[in-house]
């Protein structure tokens, strides 16, 4: 692809995710005071010996190195349709674990998974001002997930995923399909607040979202639907422009995956409201769900 049609793929997908000021800015990890970069690289040193036993009754994590700062390439330099680059941290696409946790023991199950992130200082959005790991939220046994980009201000307030203004709309989405809040499962690719709710860089999202996969591991709903352009590439691996992703089945981790906008999205432009909806009942058919009845 000639470098500007590549741009200009670029800019289509940057649009698609509602995003429409841009603005050159240096690598944030290069603009880095030395001591912050070394405390950052001796952070995100493997933090679990290999021999260590998994808590609770979890399948073992396969062993991951360390998250390295400076290796993935940026996929905005790669080819717009290529599969992500990978760092060792990415299994999206690693088998399952063979042992299905049993559904007594999922809430168990996530505790471990959060009590592994602690005080979590593995990427650089550990220093860009969050206040609260937003780690998820929902009903362990989920058939549903929904997986968001990452916390905003009021979420990093919170502690809680989709709290704000794009968290009430998409309350309301739930509710429009028949379902409350807490029969579902959310969450998102980075559990920290991207400073200014800049999209999540490559290396926060590739480092955050081996959590994210032992979520779905551990709840394996049926279906995920991802939220926006972020949560589509880093669930599915590939990055795409969301029109070309939306309106098709994808798989990850065993579930099936629909992709459609971004609540926030919505916000800023309602007129796709429509055409989420239209997401919304193809995922409600293969789920067998009818919307409520309404009132007149
Ligand atoms: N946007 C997201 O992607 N996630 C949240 O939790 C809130 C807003």
């Amino acid at each position: 692809m000639a470098p500007e049609q590549h741009l200009r793929a670029y800019v289509d997908y940057l649009r698609d995710m509602g995003v429409y000021d841009l603005y050159h800015r240096d690598d944030p990890v290069l603009l880095m005071p030395d001591s912050l970069r070394e405390k950052l690289s001796a952070a995100t040193q493997p933090q679990i010996p290999a021999s260590q036993p998994a808590p609770g009754n979890r399948a073992a994590p396969p062993t991951r190195s360390a998250p390295n700062i400076s290796v993935p390439a940026d996929p905005a330099g790669a080819e717009f349709t290529s599969p992500m680059p990978k760092p060792p941290s990415f299994d999206a696409l690693a088998p399952l674990p063979a042992q299905i946790i049993r559904a007594a023991d999922r809430v168990t199950a996530l505790e471990a998974v959060r009590a592994e992130i602690g005080d979590c200082s593995r990427c650089p959005l550990a220093y860009a001002g969050r206040h609260t790991i937003v780690f998820g939220d929902g009903d362990p046994n989920a058939r549903l997930m929904f997986v968001g980009e990452g916390p905003g201000a009021d979420e990093d307030a919170s502690g809680l995923p989709f709290v704000g203004k794009a968290g009430q709309l998409l309350n309301n989405m739930i509710a429009a399909m028949g379902l409350r809040r807490e029969e579902v499962y959310i969450a998102n690719i980075v559990k920290c607040r991207p400073p200014g709710n800049r999209v999540p860089e490559f290396v926060e999202a590739t480092t955050c979202s081996q959590f994210l996969l032992q979520q779905i591991d551990i709840v394996r709903p049926e279906v995920i639907v991802a939220l926006g352009a972020t949560a589509a590439t880093y669930l599915l691996g590939v990055k795409q422009s969301l029109a070309s992703l939306r309106g098709q089945w994808h798989a990850a981790r065993g579930a099936k995956v629909a992709v459609t906008y971004h609540p926030a999205f919505l916000l800023r432009d309602p007129r796709q409201k429509v055409e989420a909806w239209k997401d919304l009942q193809r995922v409600m058919a293969e789920m067998g769900l009818t919307p409520p009845k309404r009132s007149s």
